[in-house]
């Protein structure tokens, strides 16, 4: 045995070329680690999803006669650490090389090439072999300009001749956004969402045992995601077969009885790479080609843009902004999460039930995610650090690259515009117009003063008036600042007033 390569928990890609054939000469690792479990407070979902994984793919590698060590939290051997482990392997099994594929995370990327470089034997970095574009591509792609991630698609697709016809997109244009995104009517019923049923009650008293540290519940003996290959892929034919045909349509609308409405939910499956996108891409043209009656043009665009435009470009902000990207705080908000962020327990429906069900499933869909929890902390002023540990504890996909960028660039504009070109935030009307929450609500969504006031009203102006220097230039949102100038001062002072008395009560809202 001479090589040692290294798999992390989000590099579960059975496709790499790593695999093609049998090395009697590699030794292949995989590390459960303290270090891992504890870099930030993790649901109880993610933890479990991940282990399990793991472990469904060192079994599958075995099965095919790959020589494998895997490295359960509890073993005695276990050093916790990613250098400890690897340090201990190297020199058990006499190992002259090691090998590794490169980490999507920037902590990961530096421990390893610090690893590296202490190594007194040879070492060498792999692709992933996973993404369509490379993690220099934004870099090379604008060079210096802005970032503008429907540039960045267009190109992708091209270059895949995805929904492409001689040369130009198919149905005409690159965006259907206007057909999509529409409000569900309350009698609608979406299918089921696809939930497994395994048993992993094994690892969830494991982690219990060892006292890790995790946020949200699970019911261990009918554990609903994906831990395979072909888990996997079973949810992306279920997707594809029942879903699709309605996915833009809904794609925004927010409502407390169905959680996973038209979305895929194939985000965990794709950020521990058991699928590849452009796999996913793939066979959400092929049924849409198939069934070109039943599903239009506008819902598989708008699967695809969000697979090989939004995924693919976040990545590369990833790369091309970090390690800076992590500190940045263009409002300079500094206030701390309010505690009912962990337990749903608020009397603002909307928020209840975001947060209610991510503690539930360890999963929101995106618009509960930017307009919902997203739309609150920053309307709140909160310390974009506090809403990213938040975000990357409690979401099943939350791995830094995708997170970060959706969080304090897309949702928190902590960047000043880099992902986004304007800040995402609205008052109740927009919670309103999408969905169903505003009618069961203690809070009234009409009104911006008084004991029941929806607070995301006050909160709204309270928000443009505080950081009017930052953003009244910007030609998006001038707009906003004339209505603000137009209202009578008595209103203004009140509508402020208000906002300070709920901040001031945050905790109790
Ligand atoms: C504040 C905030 C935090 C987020 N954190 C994460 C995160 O930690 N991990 C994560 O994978 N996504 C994150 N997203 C993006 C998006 O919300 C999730 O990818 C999506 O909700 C996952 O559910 P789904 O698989 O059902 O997605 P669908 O709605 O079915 O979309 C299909 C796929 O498109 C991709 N996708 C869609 N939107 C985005 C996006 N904005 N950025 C990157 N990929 C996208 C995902 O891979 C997703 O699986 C975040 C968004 C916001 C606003
Ligand atoms: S009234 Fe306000 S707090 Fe209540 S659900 Fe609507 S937007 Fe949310």
């Amino acid at each position: 045995m001479k090589t040692l390569r290294l798999l992390l928990g989000d590099q579960l890609n059975r496709q790499h070329s790593w695999f093609e054939k049998v090395d009697g000469d590699v030794l292949y690792c995989f590390f459960e680690m303290r270090q891992e479990t504890d870099y930030v407070q993790h649901h109880l979902q993610k933890v479990i999803g991940f282990f399990a994984a793991m472990r469904a793919f060192a079994e599958e590698l075995r099965e095919v006669g790959h020589s494998v060590v895997y490295v359960k939290l509890d073993d005695e051997d276990n050093r916790q650490s990613l250098e400890g482990n690897l340090l201990f392997l190297i020199k058990k099994h006499g190992l002259q090389r090691f090998e590794y594929q490169l980490p999507d995370e920037w902590r990961l990327d530096v421990q390893l090439k610090e690893f590296c470089g202490k190594l007194d034997i040879e070492a060498a970095a792999f692709d992933t072999e996973h993404f369509m574009t490379k993690r220099e591509a934004i870099q090379e792609f604008f060079g210096k300009k802005n970032y503008l991630m429907e540039t960045f698609y267009r190109d992708i697709r091209r270059r895949h001749g995805i929904l492409m016809e001689g040369g130009k997109p198919v149905g005409g244009q690159w965006n259907f956004d206007a057909e999509n995104r529409k409000k569900m009517p309350k009698e609608h019923r979406p299918p089921e969402p696809l939930l497994f049923e395994k048993d992993l009650s094994d690892i969830a008293e494991m982690i219990d045992k060892a006292g890790v540290k995790t946020i949200g519940t699970v019911d261990a003996k009918h554990f609903i995601w994906p831990t395979n290959r072909e888990e996997s892929l079973e949810l992306l034919a279920y997707f594809t077969q029942n879903l699709l045909e309605h996915f833009g349509d809904f794609q925004d609308a927010l409502t407390p009885e169905y959680w996973a409405l038209y979305h895929s939910r194939l985000s965990f499956a794709l950020n521990t790479k058991m699928i590849s996108p452009l796999e996913v891409v793939q066979q959400a043209v092929q049924e849409w080609e198939g069934r070109k009656d039943e599903i239009s043009i506008a819902q598989v665009e708008g699967f695809v843009r969000q697979i090989i435009g939004w995924r693919e470009y976040m990545r590369g902000i990833y790369w091309a902004k970090m390690p800076a990207f992590a500190q940045l705080n263009f409002f300079g908000h500094q206030r701390k999460l309010p505690g009912w962020f962990w337990t749903g327990n608020t009397k603002m429906a909307c928020l209840r039930h975001a947060i209610g069900q991510s503690l539930q499933y360890a999963y929101a869909h995106h618009i509960q995610r930017l307009m919902v929890t997203g739309n609150f902390a920053l309307l709140a002023g909160i310390h974009p650090d506090e809403v990213d540990a938040w975000y990357l504890g409690i979401y099943i996909d939350a791995i830094e690259w995708v997170e970060i960028t959706n969080t304090r660039g897309m949702s928190q504009f902590a960047d000043g515009g880099i992902v986004g070109t304007k800040p995402y935030c609205s008052s109740a009307n927009y919670i309103d117009k999408m969905g169903h929450y505003c009618n069961g609500c203690y809070y009234d969504k009409k009104l911006r003063t008084g004991e029941n006031s929806c607070p995301f009203n006050s909160l709204y102006w309270d928000f443009y008036d505080r950081h009017r220097d930052k953003l009244e230039n910007n030609p998006r949102i001038g707009m906003m600042y004339r209505t603000w100038d137009k209202m009578a001062p008595e209103d203004k002072e009140g509508i402020l007033k208000q906002a300070a008395v709920y901040l001031e009560n945050i905790a109790s809202l």
